[in-house]
């Protein structure tokens, strides 16, 4: 399935085809590429919790990867059918721009509108973007995504929002590896400040209370998730549920 594909995708795909919501997307980043964005979460309001990741559900005659907040052991549908719970974390990001390399294949940037030009010395595909997008990822103690942002927030005085960044995806496709790199400080814009000023609840979004950049809740017609769950093919971070205690997230949080 593609990558980045979530509830948000399976909503748009299942719903009513003359609704124009405002959903929440997913940051992602092209193979061999990378995102320019700005974090609007700082350390401190970055969500995290035990999650069931790349669970395969099933919405009408659709079947799609979703995450799903893990509501814990004794009470959880997806840990009762045996499905393992990650960590993961959920964070607000503007995304400038998307950088494909020039050797992309049309048919995977085909729905992308993207133009010629330079950036970091090199030429690029580059896709304009300037828009927030909700950026989750798994992680665990030994990963390395995630040590960066804790090696940030300790170097740059207890913040990770004064500056952009760089996400660069390296590695074959199924298995990539992410790399931040960090650019010299900049205030945010006026724009970004409104715009931190109204995104919606976090963990609301991070639990599937919110679907849309404007608050909005799943409508439970449109969608009907029943969990057809199975075993993971691809997870990132530390996932061998060894030495995982699910009761004390925090202790093995770097922030
Ligand atoms: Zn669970």
């Amino acid at each position: 399935m593609p990558y980045g594909m979530d509830d948000t995708w399976g909503q748009r795909r299942t719903g009513d085809a003359s609704e124009n919501r405002n959903f929440i997307s997913p940051l992602w980043v092209p193979t061999g590429g990378f995102v320019s964005i700005r974090i609007l979460s700082e350390h401190n309001q970055i969500y995290k919790n035990w999650t069931h990741h790349n669970l395969a559900v099933v919405s009408g005659d659709r079947e799609y990867w979703t995450d799903r907040v893990c509501k814990g052991t004794d009470k959880c549908e997806y840990c009762l059918s045996g499905h393992k719970a990650t960590k993961m974390f959920f964070a607000w990001a503007y995304v400038y721009n998307r950088y494909w390399p020039l050797s992309t294949p049309e048919e995977k940037r085909k729905n992308n509108v993207v133009e010629k030009g330079k950036a970091n010395g090199r030429e690029w595909l580059i896709e304009t973007i300037n828009g927030v997008k909700l950026w989750k990822r798994t992680f665990g103690k030994d990963d390395q995504y995630w040590l960066d942002l804790k090696n940030f927030k300790e170097r740059f005085n207890d913040t990770l929002t004064d500056r952009d960044y760089e996400i660069h995806r390296l590695g074959e496709e199924t298995k990539p590896t992410y790399n931040m790199m960090y650019l010299d400080p900049k205030p945010m814009s006026e724009e970004l400040l409104v715009l931190l000023s109204s995104l919606p609840d976090l963990e609301k979004v991070a639990l599937g209370e919110i679907i849309t950049m404007d608050g909005e809740s799943p409508q439970a017609k449109v969608v009907d998730l029943s969990p057809n769950v199975r075993s993971v093919a691809y997870t990132s971070g530390d996932n061998d549920g060894e030495d995982d205690d699910p009761d004390n997230i925090d202790d093995l949080l770097p922030f």
